[in-house]
């Protein structure tokens, strides 16, 4: 039985010239990837193609530690430039799955640019929220004599998108926080929202994170996050179940801990539903 014969990356000087001068030409535009050491040849590519954007971008996170899965931030990986790179790899996958679903993308006139249309969507809308940086939320002194010391709730608006199936979330996360010795712009509690809710989300981990986030802009520690979503995964395929809504609820602080701040923070939600029925 003959074996193949797989160069080993450190000892070939062939192998390992490759490693250190990768180019990739996307739009006549070359972009050269970063040059690899003997060391990290040694780590090894970790499986990832090399000659692409996104190929070594994952190896940059690969080796670093950082985690990439569809509901982590990576904005300090990917600048403007890069992302546009990355559409066009994403397009040319896109053609490839269009591809093997028998799509003739040639004749349709409705397929002819969906390969293109959907790396946009991606990276652009459903999934923006991995790519760019966190909302900036200036935040304003609430240390004075006449401080706001009440509860504050904030109905948001989430479109967000199941990781396991790529299929839509739509809901209300309602925010509330008791005001601690700052305080953020009233549409910046959506915007950071918005911000985790466009990637993949589960959203249990959703809930999790925008309480999280909400507690690093505005230094708050009683926080209570409620969100109320429909699930495409439930409505468009396996139970197709139509009414369908599933509630998760984080809570921290004396939203945990104290029973009278808990149930201000469910009494303002139902008025805000009664206000706005969703
Ligand atoms: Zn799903």
């Amino acid at each position: 039985m003959t074996k193949e014969f797989t160069p080993d990356p450190v000892l070939n000087a062939e192998v390992d010239r490759k490693f250190k001068e990768t180019e990739y030409e996307p739009l006549g535009k070359p972009v050269y990837i970063k040059k690899e050491t003997a060391l990290d040849a040694m780590a090894g590519d970790g499986g990832y193609k090399l000659g692409t954007l996104s190929g070594s971008i994952r190896m940059q996170m690969h080796r670093q530690g950082k985690r990439f899965w569809a509901g982590d931030n990576i904005s300090e990986y990917v600048d403007e430039e890069q992302k546009e790179v990355l559409i066009d790899e994403a397009t040319k996958a896109f053609e490839s799955v269009l591809d093997a679903l028998l799509i003739d993308r040639e004749n349709d006139p409705n397929s002819k640019g969906t390969a293109r249309r959907l790396a946009k969507m991606y990276f652009n809308e459903i999934m923006a929220g991995r790519y760019d940086p966190a909302p900036d939320a200036t935040a304003f002194p609430n240390d004075s004599q006449d401080r706001y010391e009440g509860m504050l709730v904030v109905r948001s608006e989430l479109r967000s998108m199941c990781s396991h199936h790529h299929q839509p979330v739509t809901g209300v996360a309602y925010i509330g926080i008791i005001a601690a010795e700052k305080l953020i712009g009233l549409s910046k509690y959506t915007r950071i929202a918005q911000w985790c809710a466009r990637r993949g989300t589960l959203q249990e981990e959703l809930c999790n994170d925008i309480a999280r986030e909400i507690e690093k802009a505005t230094g708050a520690k009683d926080i209570g996050v409620y969100i109320q979503a429909v699930h495409g995964c439930c409505e468009n395929r396996g139970i197709m179940a139509h009414s369908s809504l599933t509630q998760t609820t984080v809570l921290k602080g004396a939203f945990k801990n104290d029973a009278g701040t808990k149930k201000e923070f469910m009494d303002n939600i139902k008025l805000q539903q009664e206000f706005a029925p969703r």
